[in-house]
Order: structure tokens, then C-alpha cells, then sequence
């Protein structure tokens, strides 16, 4: 037995649960993580160029980030897979297939200017769709993704609609609800 197991049984009860939820639901992700990783390399026929991607989980954290090689990820995003429903761990495995899949749209290919963001996130959310389908077809993804399409044309179809393409002075805040007209746009092609 290591010292860090010997140190962990050594701690109160509810330290220990927690613990251990969080030693099983982070090698879930890590799992999820490896399995993801060949199978992006394979489709782009372009290898991850890091020597490791880390992901972070953050407590207290509403959104998730693609940085190079270490990837910020919420809290909630820690699914135990024994308890949790298959909801939640779509969620959480579409988020982390979603950053992995920026570290190619967005990290090793950028966009020249911040006008064409929604390449960006079109792009990582049409990949985190077809590699949840991919491993996952039992949680029927595609038809799912039809309910957030239809909200997306309903947001369109008010004259106050935006452009695909938004000219940016400076990098500005940006909505992922509104990316779903472009991966319409994307699937299509
Ligand atoms: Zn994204």
C-alpha cells in the first residue's frame, strides 16, 4: 500500500468518500481522456504534439477552458458512473471531448482573427457530437442535438438575429448557445 492510500484511510469518514469519489470519477475522466486522444489523432491523421494533457478540475468553476496541454474543467464535470445519471455523464464526457478537441480547432490550428470564432467552436462541438457518438451511441447524441439546433434557428429567427461571422476589435466575451445555427451550417457541407 502506497503512503498516499495509508494517508487517506487515516482521514475522517466523509474525507474519505470524498476521496475516493474523486480518485474514481478522476480516473473516469482519465479513461475518457485516453481513449479520446487516439481517436482524434487518428481522424485529424495529426498527433497530439504535447508530451501530456493534464485536466484540471476546478472547484467553484462555471465554464471550461482549452488551454494548450492543460485543460480547466468544472467541478460538476466529475461524474461517478455508478450513481450518476447518463445525463450527467454525457455531460461530462462531452465537455472534456469538447477541449480535447480544441487542442486541434483553436490550439494547433488558429483562427486568424477573433472574427472567426465560430470556426472555432463549431468546429470543437461538431467533433465532441461525433466522438460521443462515437463511444457513447447508446445516449443517441445526434438526435439530442436536433432539440438544441431547433432552439438555435428559433433565436435566429428574430430580425435581430446575428451574423455567423462577428467582426471583433478585441477578443470579446462569446455565447456557445448561439454556435449551434454554425454546426448547422457545418453538417451540412
Ligand atoms: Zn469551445
Amino acid at each position: 500500500m502506497t503512503h498516499f492510500l495509508r494517508d487517506i484511510l487515516r482521514q475522517p469518514k466523509e474525507l474519505q468518500r470524498t476521496i475516493e469519489f474523486l480518485l474514481g470519477s478522476g480516473a473516469g475522466a482519465l479513461e475518457a481522456a485516453k481513449k479520446v486522444l487516439p481517436y482524434y489523432e487518428a481522424y485529424f491523421n495529426q498527433p497530439y504534439p504535447l508530451p501530456k494533457l493534464d485536466q484540471i478540475f476546478v472547484p467553484g468553476e462555471s465554464d471550461s477552458m482549452e488551454n494548450w496541454g492543460a485543460i480547466k474543467d468544472e467541478e460538476q464535470y466529475l461524474v461517478d458512473p455508478s450513481n450518476d445519471s447518463w445525463e450527467d455523464q454525457s455531460n461530462a464526457f462531452q465537455s472534456l471531448v469538447h477541449e480535447i478537441a480544441h487542442q486541434w480547432f483553436g490550439n494547433l490550428v488558429t483562427m486568424a482573427w477573433w472574427d472567426n470564432l465560430w470556426l472555432n467552436e463549431s468546429f470543437a462541438t461538431w467533433m465532441q457530437k461525433k466522438a460521443t457518438d462515437h463511444f457513447h451511441p447508446e445516449w443517441k447524441i445526434w438526435i439530442k442535438a436536433l432539440a438544441e439546433k431547433e432552439s438555435a434557428m428559433d433565436q435566429d429567427a428574430v430580425p435581430a438575429s446575428r451574423s455567423i461571422q462577428v467582426r471583433r476589435h478585441h477578443c470579446g466575451p462569446f455565447n456557445p448557445a448561439c454556435c449551434w445555427s454554425d454546426i448547422g451550417l457545418l453538417r451540412s457541407f
